[in-house]
């Protein structure tokens, strides 16, 4: 298996950064340019769940964590140096780094679980609020880079800090920012269909359902008072 000192780690995770900024279809071609055979075959053996990954090893059985909830593809345990009692780490058990890297599929189903499972921790440490908090990159705050959601609860006068002093932002810096992300995220909602050989024939944004007009409602009879 291939190790990387952590110099070697911080490095490619520079050159992964510059790349995560390019198009998505320069990605590929970007990094096979960029990489080293050895940081190619560290990626693999991450995302295979390498032995580094101390989550991946938790979701393998090999390092023992207090676990809350276990599923096929997902896992939940108490965090190690918790925020406060009952601080649960959720983590899919696959290898992902970061958020955007997760299928649509497991988000979705993470996303239930997430909400099931504070309902849990609510409910367990009879909190007063819970913060859920997920960290993607080391600039962000991610020490443990394998996806994962803090499930945190929230006692009156925890003295708890998660605030951040607020910047000022022109009305420029807002409509600029505003126009950049709203940019990308323009095609969020577009549902694309393919037919039998992979062709696409179909492309529609998906649309909120119309409320129902009172004529297409179903009639229901009315009580006697
Ligand atoms: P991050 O800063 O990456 O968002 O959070 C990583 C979290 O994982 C930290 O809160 C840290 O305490 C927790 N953590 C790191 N290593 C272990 C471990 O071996 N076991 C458990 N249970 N939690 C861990
Ligand atoms: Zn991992």
């Amino acid at each position: 298996m291939v190790e990387l000192s952590e110099e070697q780690i911080k490095a490619l995770q520079a050159k992964l950064q510059q790349i995560a900024g390019l198009p998505p279809e320069e990605q590929n071609k970007k990094a096979m340019e960029m990489l080293s055979p050895e940081e190619i075959e560290f990626l693999k053996s991450q995302q295979q769940g390498g032995g580094q990954c101390i989550f991946c090893r938790i979701a393998k059985g090999e390092v023992p964590a207090k676990t809350i909830y276990e599923d096929a593809n997902f896992l939940a345990f108490l965090d190690i140096n918790p925020a406060s009692p009952g601080h649960t780490l959720f983590i899919t058990k696959e290898h992902v780094q970061i958020l955007p890297q997760l299928s649509d599929e497991l988000g979705a189903e993470a996303l239930n679980i997430i909400k099931k499972l504070a309902t849990a921790v609510f409910e367990g440490t009879n909190a007063q609020g819970i913060n859920i908090m997920q960290n993607n990159g080391s600039v962000a705050g991610q020490a443990v880079p394998h996806i994962h959601f803090h499930i945190i609860p929230r006692f009156e006068d925890d003295k708890l800090k998660l605030d951040w002093d607020p910047i000022k932002l022109s009305d420029e810096q807002f409509n600029e920012v505003q126009k950049r992300i709203s940019e990308k995220a323009k095609d969020i909602g577009k549902k694309v269909v393919y037919d039998m050989s992979g062709k696409m024939i179909e492309e529609k944004k998906t649309k909120k359902e119309e409320p129902k007009k009172p004529e297409e409602m179903p009639r229901v009879r009315r009580r006697r008072a």
